[in-house]
């Protein structure tokens, strides 16, 4: 089995009212460690997700972990449904239960279209829209029957409008951004919200690789990309951090955000208001 779940130090929990169990995809890295930062932060339980180093993953899990959070780490492949099954299975067994999840894992490749890989085309789907449905189908009959629970989806601003030469990513960002509403409307009653957050251009790993691409693609230089391709998309002219995306998403797995459901929040420097 590909999965391993790496247990914290013994240690009694309390069950406080306000304390919850998260699940963030893809938090080895970028965006999603620093949701799963915010939510640890807050004093919620979380099991982090994703690829890399296990020694670096087991050294980021450690400085997460504190008094009022349990953080553990399961490396559930997004690409493989019954790995996601897993997943679940394996916070339920440890935590009890599940009541947030925030679908983060993603994959980008910059093309044009008729140039697109075809296997990597699949790969980009899976990974950041299939796998979202897949940790919602296994953790909303609980939610239901627990009556409370948070589902956020780390979509984008590609979600929401399109760039040249990332079909894949769009398609699969405006995808998660249609699953936010179906699932609000199904949870509407069950006290679940679900939500979508729709970063703009964040500095993170995921970004500095699609650079050189985006470079070969245009046929244009790397510092030409950051001003005239990235940050001409944001009339702020600034990257989004990782702390605001992280902030945004842990308020809407707070008790104060049960009324905002089925939103698609761009978090972008206002390049949606074009
Ligand atoms: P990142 O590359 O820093 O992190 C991606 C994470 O996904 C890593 O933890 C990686 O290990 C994990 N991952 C990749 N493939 C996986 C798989 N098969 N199974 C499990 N985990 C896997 O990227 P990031 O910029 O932090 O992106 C996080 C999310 O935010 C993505 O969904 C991305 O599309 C979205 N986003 C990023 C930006 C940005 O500008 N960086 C903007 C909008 C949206």
């Amino acid at each position: 089995m590909a999965t391993t779940f790496l247990r914290t130090s013994p240690r009694e929990r309390t069950l406080a009212m306000t304390r919850r169990t998260a699940i963030v995809t893809g938090s080895t890295s970028g965006i999603g460690l620093g949701i799963a930062r915010a939510l640890a932060s807050a004093g919620h339980d979380v099991t982090l997700n994703g690829l890399g180093d296990p020694a670096e993953i087991e050294a980021t899990r450690a400085v997460l972990a504190s008094d009022t959070a349990d953080v553990a780490f399961h490396g559930a492949d997004m690409l493989k449904p019954e790995e996601i099954a897993e997943l679940v299975e394996a916070i339920r067994e440890r935590f009890g239960k599940v009541d947030i999840v925030v679908p983060n894992a993603g994959i980008q490749t910059v093309a044009p279209i008729e140039d697109f890989d075809s296997a990597r085309f699949d790969l980009i789907v899976a990974i950041n829209m299939a796998a979202a449905w897949h940790l919602a189908h296994r953790t909303f009959g609980a939610m239901k029957a627990q009556g409370w629970g948070r589902f956020v989806a780390v979509a984008s601003a590609h979600g929401l409008v399109a760039s040249p030469y990332k079909s894949a990513y769009v398609m699969a960002k405006h995808g998660v951004v249609g699953l936010r509403k179906t699932l609000a409307l199904e949870g509407a009653e069950h006290g679940i919200t679900a939500n979508a957050v729709c970063p703009g251009y964040v500095l993170t790993p995921l970004v500095e690789k699609q650079i050189p691409e985006t470079a070969a693609a245009r046929g244009i230089s790397e510092e030409a990309v950051k001003r005239d391709v990235l940050l001409a998309a944001q009339p702020t002219k600034q990257f989004v951090t990782v702390e605001q995306v992280a902030a945004l998403t842990a308020f809407l797995c707070s008790d104060a955000a049960e009324q905002m459901t089925g939103a698609a929040l761009p978090i972008d420097g206002g390049w949606t208001a074009h």
